[in-house]
């Protein structure tokens, strides 16, 4: 378990209301009664459990992460709900199962690596039980009460060090690299007032009053003509790397991840 992202996530979650955090609890029920549905639906048809074993086999490592990196995405997207007003995309229900089995196969073969020594056809029995004394541990927790929020926290902990680390060991940086901002974040952007005087950092010239400067979140300014073509290679600001929502999944968790970071860092002094 990585502590120091565990740590960040609890810091996080103590920074949020009484209301905000029935809201992400809310979220959450509904998401785990989505996926126990699911799981149990899978484990009990060998029909759709080969289905989704033979949909595992064909995706590629990289294919896998990114599976992963999708689903961790929504789970983020229920922390920062009330510091980031952007939609994720909901995972087709197929992805869903694959991705909710490679999941408990991963938890498999940290915990008892023996047990998926057994030939392929029996795994399906082996995770079901898995599965099952899984569900018993976790029987207690009553839907919305605060323990609910462990198991999630260990899975968007996990999930992210699992993203981390194939980013790290890949050759291309994956996360961190350059992506294009949304266009929609893009349109969303304001025109402000030029600030008396004040250079634009891209082109060092000047930028007057009138509507030809375009403020980004973070407060930065600069001339529309010189942010447009920045923001169509990177959604970050030129001066203090502020990120604005992108289509890609790794930039979105790099994004949603520093909204965390900053949520358990301060409270108050908080992102727009
Ligand atoms: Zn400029
Ligand atoms: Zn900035």
């Amino acid at each position: 378990m990585t502590e120091e992202t565990t740590t960040t996530i609890m810091a996080a979650l103590a920074t949020l209301t009484q209301s905000q955090l029935s809201d992400l609890t809310a979220s959450i029920s509904s998401d785990v009664h989505l996926h126990r549905r699911r799981l149990s639906a899978v484990l009990s048809s060998p029909h759709l459990f080969s289905l989704t074993l033979q949909r595992l086999r064909l995706l590629s490592l990289p294919d896998k992460t990114l599976l992963i990196a999708k689903h961790l995405l929504s789970s983020l997207h229920h922390l920062t709900l009330h510091y980031n007003k952007c939609h994720s995309a909901v995972l087709k229900p197929r992805d869903l199962d694959a991705v909710l089995v490679l999941l408990l196969l991963c938890d498999v073969r940290q915990h008892s690596p023996e047990a998926l020594e057994t030939p392929p056809f029996r795994w399906r029995e082996v995770l079901g039980s898995v599965y099952a004394r899984g569900m018993l541990s976790t029987a207690g927790y009553g839907i919305g009460s605060a323990a609910a929020l462990l198991p999630y926290i260990e899975t968007a902990a996990r999930c992210l060090r699992f993203v981390g680390n194939y980013n790290v060991n890949s050759n291309s940086t994956v996360v961190g690299r350059e992506t294009a901002a949304t266009v929609a974040a893009v349109v969303a952007l304001p025109s402000v007032g030029g600030g008396g005087g004040e250079e634009c950092v891209i082109c060092r010239e000047e930028m007057r009053e009138g509507r030809d400067v375009c403020g980004l979140p973070c407060q930065h300014k600069f001339h529309w003509r010189c942010v447009l073509p920045w923001l169509r290679r990177r959604n970050t600001c030129p001066c203090c790397r502020f990120r604005l929502p992108t289509d890609d999944v790794f930039g979105e968790i790099q994004r949603l991840w520093d909204i965390v970071v900053k949520m358990s860092g301060v409270g108050k002094e908080l992102i727009s």
